[in-house]
């Protein structure tokens, strides 16, 4: 449903993927406000700093493209802020009311006198948890999956995270309303006209999370991947049946080596350092070995368990300067149960 109708452009083509593409009008706009763990995982994560965006760690990656990076903190997602001439457009907000404000107050300052829209990678709580502040004065666009997901979901993921991370993160979520887009496409991609800069936002179905969606600048080749990549880390396989278990690893790698198509300059990941293509590749070739190997292993007859047990030693020592290596229980078990 939506519920403010923006003036659709003509459809066209993206040469790279020639994909459809809907054309957003930013200045259509104006003047309106408009757990339980996987089975035989325990993740511990060490990581006690709390989730708390810092808008002081600010680069401007280019003329007019800003990224608050994450400080390699557990639950900070790094966030984008991208100005056009009349419009600017916030990607990520963090988790929770406060992180919410901290970015909206540094989007204001930087934005001037443009209008606001934000979108988020994907539903998880530390990307978009912040947007309820956001809601009254920026324009809030995420596409239909992705606005599906968050609507069953994100009371529960509330829950998930509060007893499952830590009491920093938990009390960082006080307050959160989960609060639904002014608009959502369909379809594959969208685009956006922030005035002299466009940008693509693009989705390809479930992968990391049922509504994953990168966000594009294809003049200067910069693009925001979400948690379809972590930098240095192991990929974060949201595997929590029964509450969630929908993660299509195939479709993952296949737009991981897609990425190359939009030639980037420039990656931000969800987490870690800014990269190019090489980080999208690092993670497509760690989750193909994974998961060669636990097919390999479930079927010669190990439990999951068991191939946490030995198999996880082998690929902390295959990528020894990797963060969180509990996250492969998750991944483990997403591939012990997929069929054989
Ligand atoms: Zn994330």
């Amino acid at each position: 449903m939506m519920e403010d109708k923006p003036a659709v452009g003509p459809v066209h083509t993206v040469p790279a993927m020639s994909r459809r593409t809907l054309v957003i009008a930013a200045t259509a706009f104006a003047g309106r406000s408009v757990g339980a763990a996987a089975q035989g995982a325990d993740p511990k994560f060490v990581d006690l700093r709390p989730p708390t965006v810092d808008t002081s760690n600010l680069k401007e990656i280019a003329e007019g493209v800003w990224v608050i990076r994450d400080h390699r903190i557990w639950l900070v997602p790094n966030i984008g802020i991208i100005l056009g001439r009349d419009a600017a457009l916030v990607v990520d907000c963090g988790m929770g009311p406060a992180n919410g404000e901290r970015v909206l107050d540094l989007a204001r300052r930087i934005a001037g006198h443009r209008r606001l829209f934000l979108t988020t990678t994907h539903f998880h709580p530390e990307h978009g948890y912040g947007a309820q502040v956001f809601r009254p004065e920026a324009t809030i666009v995420y596409n239909r999956a992705q606005r599906d997901e968050l609507q069953e979901k994100g009371l529960r993921y509330i829950d998930l995270f509060r007893k499952t991370q830590t009491p920093a993160a938990a009390a960082a979520l006080d307050g959160t309303k989960i609060v639904m887009p002014h608009f959502t496409y369909d379809g594959p991609s969208a685009e956006l006209d922030l005035g002299g800069r466009i940008v693509q936002l693009h989705t390809w179905g479930t992968a990391h999370t049922r509504g994953d969606q990168i966000v594009l600048l294809p003049q200067e080749r910069i693009l925001f991947a979400g948690d379809l990549i972590e930098e240095r880390m192991f990929p974060i396989f949201p595997w929590f049946p029964p509450q969630d278990h929908e993660i299509d690893s195939v479709r993952w790698v296949e737009i991981l080596n897609g990425f190359r198509n939009f030639k980037p300059a420039v990656i931000v990941p969800g987490h870690g350092d800014l990269g190019d293509i090489r980080i999208a590749t690092a993670v497509a070739s760690h989750i193909e070995t994974v998961g060669r190997e636990v097919r390999r292993r479930r079927k010669a007859g190990q439990t999951v368990d068991q191939i946490i047990a030995a198999y996880k030693p082998t690929v902390i020592s295959d990528y020894p300067r990797w963060e969180h290596p509990d996250l492969i229980n998750w991944e483990i078990g997403y591939f012990a149960a997929q069929p054989a």
